[in-house]
């Protein structure tokens, strides 16, 4: 009976190791009640063997019900054992399910990229805390000139390879704090924290000289790409994010009316 509780034991010590050491937070929690469980279960098997050597009790003793206390008591831990075993693997189960409709509804399915919704609820924040005079915080909107010939010419899913190309632009251009994200159709913003007028501009038209000196590659073929910017910074005048995001949109209208490819400031009111 000692061999085997202790067979027992090692076993479980192992599983409450193996999911400690996991640090995805992914299902974290049911993790630890996994574990905790694991844990006591192991605690009990050697106490109850423990019990058993001190008192002298043989295992056919045991069988007949001179284990006392102790044996009553295991066999209501085997049948809590699976209900509490169930309901933390339920419970891992469907935080995982949550996260990943969490995930789902706030990114872009082609690109990865944040989408609109994270777009307008990350900005709304970070706009609420900047606080003018010292708000530093801009964006630019942006989008791919003549995308539509690109589909027309090309097809459908080389269009779609054509945003994630963009979108691997935009993700690369990111540093600490930044943020890429998919507007909608073929125009994405990138929200730069720290970032005056003067700054957005010089890093809006770094990027669009990167994304017109390359490409995109396709089975056999070179599409040219370039891309049209908007870009705004916070000021006194605008009362929200939505006013920031409107400012760079008319901007991106005036880039796209001088001629595409190029980076055009908002003006301060518009
Ligand atoms: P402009 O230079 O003025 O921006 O013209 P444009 O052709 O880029 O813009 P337009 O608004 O005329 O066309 C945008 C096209 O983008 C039309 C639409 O079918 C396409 N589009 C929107 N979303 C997707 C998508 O997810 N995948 C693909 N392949 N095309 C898309
Ligand atoms: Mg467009
Ligand atoms: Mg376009």
């Amino acid at each position: 009976m000692f061999v085997l509780s202790l067979c027992f034991t090692v076993l479980l010590s192992a599983s409450f190791a193996l999911l400690l050491s996991q640090n995805s937070p992914e299902g974290a929690r049911s993790r630890r009640v996994m574990a905790w469980l694991f844990a006591l279960i192991a605690a009990f098997t050697m106490g109850r063997a423990a019990y058993f050597i001190l008192k002298g009790i043989s295992p056919s003793m045991e069988m007949a019900g001179d284990g006392g206390w102790i044996n009553l008591v295991s066999p209501m831990v085997a049948a809590l054992l699976p209900v509490v075993g169930t309901t933390a693997f339920l419970l891992m189960c469907s935080e995982r399910i949550g996260r990943q409709w969490e995930l789902a509804a706030s990114t872009d399915y082609l690109t990865g990229l944040p989408n609109r919704r994270t777009l307008l609820t990350v900005g709304e924040r970070r706009f609420g805390a900047a606080q003018p005079p010292a708000r530093r915080l801009a964006l630019a909107v942006i989008d791919i000139d003549h995308f539509k010939s690109i589909n027309d010419s090309h097809g459908h899913e080389v269009g779609d390879v054509a945003l994630r190309h963009l979108a691997e632009h935009l993700r690369a251009a990111c540093r600490d704090g930044d943020l890429a994200a998919r507007h909608g159709g073929e125009e994405f913003v990138v929200l730069w924290e720290g970032l005056d007028t003067a700054a957005a501009r010089t890093a809006g038209e770094r990027l669009c000289a990167q994304v017109a000196s390359e490409p995109l590659r396709t089975d056999g073929a070179l599409i040219p790409m370039t891309i049209s910017m908007g870009v705004a910074a916070a000021g006194e005048a605008d009362r929200s994010f939505h006013d920031l995001l409107r400012r760079a949109d008319h901007a991106l209208y005036a880039a796209k009316a001088g001629g595409s490819n190029r980076v055009v400031e908002a003006t301060d009111k518009s």
